[in-house]
């Protein structure tokens, strides 16, 4: 057993109906990236992010026309949203005023106090909270200035900045991110806020790149953090659909202990002493679960010589052979099966565990 994470204190506050900070479960988001006027394509997008488990999901507004199609994929939704703002306050009002569960805004480029004052009495006025998100790329130019570039400790400044000038408006329902581009300066920036005060963190690693980089990038900082107890939501940037960011935050909740969704599939390496083809058999169970949500944890080993152990250790596993296959449940050998006949023995093991999780979690109602 690994050691539990201590998490550290935040507020919570609300978004739509999920609860962020204050020990909720970290909640996972997202981005669309189709045009938000285009709410069809867009209600349809976050559709496809709900069925991957996104629990926040983000669309940028540009215009007006992006923000009166609010309403209309909110009504084809069944997750709250975010607007994200840049440089117009009318725009952020727009949105409030639409049905948008919160906003994202950078209160250094929204303008004058008035201008931020007027979004913040809009948000106090429908409950709804600001996220503010503080970008290396887009620090104040006296802080650059002050720091000589723009530092991890400019980054913070440059948030608690932005945390008293809404507090001084009397709204407290804020949180806050802190992206920058490499692992290093975005960790160093959280880590410093986290311990000057208590408002929920939204964790990120900006501009993450390519799938590959992007995933390795978001892991190392996000997970380094969380590791840490630091963050209460989170979002992977992708250059990719944003189901798979959806899909690597849970891999990365899932590897720290912090949250299931899915199976937890755990396969060996492969080495000289494997005699079956273990990477497509591991390749079509990832695929044919890929809409599982069962907290299932699946063991898929090459050999007998440390297979067994570890496959008895997961739900379900199987420990390959020459040609043939075990399979366990508990700890328990099922059978043999022939290397054709695995995956399919598998699965319909995995089937009877989630149907009888799913009649456990009946009361409950949710598998995550
Ligand atoms: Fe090799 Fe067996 Fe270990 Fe897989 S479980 S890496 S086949 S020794």
């Amino acid at each position: 057993m690994s050691e539990a994470i201590i998490r550290r204190p935040a507020r919570q506050i609300r978004v739509g109906n999920v609860p962020v900070g204050g020990g909720a479960v970290i909640a996972v988001q997202s981005m669309t990236n189709t045009p938000t006027a285009d709410v069809a394509a867009t209600a349809a997008q976050i559709r496809r992010l709900e069925q991957a488990g996104c629990d926040i999901v983000r669309v940028a507004v540009p215009d007006e026309a992006s923000a009166a199609a609010i309403a209309g994929i909110k009504a084809r939704i069944g997750i709250p949203l975010i607007a994200d703002i840049h440089f117009d306050h009318r725009l952020a009002i727009a949105a409030v005023r639409a049905g948008a569960d919160g906003l994202r805004i950078n209160p250094g480029n929204i303008g004058t106090v008035r201008k931020v004052r007027a979004v913040v009495e809009c948000a106090k006025e429908r409950g709804i909270p600001i996220r503010i998100g503080v970008n290396a790329g887009s620090l104040e130019k006296e802080i650059v200035k002050k720091y000589r570039g723009a530092t991890a400790e400019g980054m913070v400044e440059s948030a608690l900045r932005h945390i008293e000038l809404l507090r001084g408006l009397d709204f407290d329902a804020i949180k806050v991110s802190l992206k920058a581009s490499d692992v290093a300066r975005t960790v160093a920036a959280y880590r410093r806020l986290a311990g000057l005060t208590d408002v929920p963190l939204h964790l990120g690693v900006t501009e993450a790149g390519t799938l590959f980089s992007g995933i390795v990038k978001s892991a190392l900082g996000i997970g380094m953090l969380l590791s840490e107890g630091i963050g209460d939501t989170l979002r992977v940037s992708l250059t990719r659909d944003p189901s798979e960011e959806v899909r690597v935050g849970f891999e990365i909740l899932k590897a720290l202990h912090l949250r299931r969704r899915g199976p937890e599939i755990i396969a060996c390496p492969t080495c000289g002493r494997t005699r079956i083809d273990l990477f497509g058999i591991v390749e079509r169970i990832e695929q044919a679960l890929t809409g599982c949500t069962a907290p299932i944890t699946i063991a898929v080993m090459g050999c007998v010589v440390n297979g067994p152990g570890e496959a008895r250790e997961a739900d379900i596993g199987i420990a390959g052979g020459d040609g043939v296959g075990i399979l366990f449940r508990k700890g328990k050998v099922v059978k043999k099966f022939p290397e054709e006949r695995l995956v399919e023995a598998l699965l319909a093991e995995v089937a009877r565990v989630e149907k009888s999780l799913k009649r456990e979690a009946a009361g409950s109602g949710d598998l995550r």
